[in-house]
């Protein structure tokens, strides 16, 4: 099993908060993790930390082998992160966004990846529109297909179902259901548990610091999943 992505006693405080306690986390090539857990339980600091875009207070993060400390061009080219801030410009249309980001990863035959990527996210059709006219479910797509230019083997996504109709939703399900195809290796922070249950190999909740549970998906039992959530988690908060 070749093992992309290590935590191991991975600790982060901001002066007195104590925001990750602990965390063992090792994830195999190939497998999509979806993270559950309540505000503050401290997963986007996690994926900072695993994006090396914050540094653990202690112990290691390796991706590949390599501790991320370490980090070299090549890490950094591996890993796509899917967040709030799309890092689109609005005047541009997908296609000159996409070619910016290109050129800056240096990606070989740019049109044809720009023309691949475009595909993959369903917006062919509006690829010569200024991003300004899309809806928020079209802007979370170009911010998908941006990520994915440089065909990064590691990709990460905080809550990207935030603010999606159902039918951007099913969109973006289906998208992430063609991202996991091959070898990527995907953690996904969501609050929708419907929609992480239904796409991940691996889940996991993450509760004041801590991975309290962390299961492969043909062991979880999806029918009483909520209700295991919530006892683990407490109702208060929500
Ligand atoms: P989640 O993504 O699960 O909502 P976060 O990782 O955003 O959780 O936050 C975990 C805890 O760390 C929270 O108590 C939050 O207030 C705190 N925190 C996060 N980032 C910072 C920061 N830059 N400075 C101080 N405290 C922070």
């Amino acid at each position: 099993m070749n093992i992309v992505i290590e935590c191991e006693k991975v600790s982060k405080s901001y002066e007195n908060i104590s925001a990750l306690r602990d965390i063992n986390l090792r994830l195999a090539q190939g497998s999509f993790l979806a993270v559950f857990g309540p505000n503050g339980a401290g997963k986007t600091t996690l994926l900072k930390i695993l994006s090396n875009l914050v540094r653990p207070t202690s112990g290691t993060v390796k991706i590949n082998g390599v501790p991320i400390s370490d980090e070299t061009n090549e890490i950094r080219r591996s890993i796509g992160v899917v967040s709030h801030n799309t890092f689109l410009y609005n005047n541009l249309t997908p296609y000159e966004n996409l070619e910016f980001y290109g050129k800056m990863y240096n990606v070989p035959d740019l049109k044809k990846r720009i023309g691949e990527v475009i595909d993959e996210v369903g917006l062919t059709a509006r690829m010569n529109d200024p991003v300004r006219t899309f809806s928020r479910g079209m802007m979370q797509r170009l911010s998908i297909a941006r990520v994915l230019m440089p065909d990064p083997s590691i990709i990460y996504l905080d809550e990207p179902y935030t603010g999606l109709d159902q039918h951007a939703a099913i969109k973006l399900r289906d998208i992430l259901r063609n991202l996991k195809k091959g070898d990527r290796t995907i953690i996904m922070i969501t609050h929708n548990i419907e929609r992480g249950l239904e796409v991940c190999t691996h889940v996991a909740i993450q509760a004041m610091g801590r991975i309290v549970y962390m299961e492969e998906i043909e062991k979880v039992d999806r029918d009483n999943f909520e209700t295991k959530y919530f006892d683990m988690v407490g109702k208060g908060h929500y």
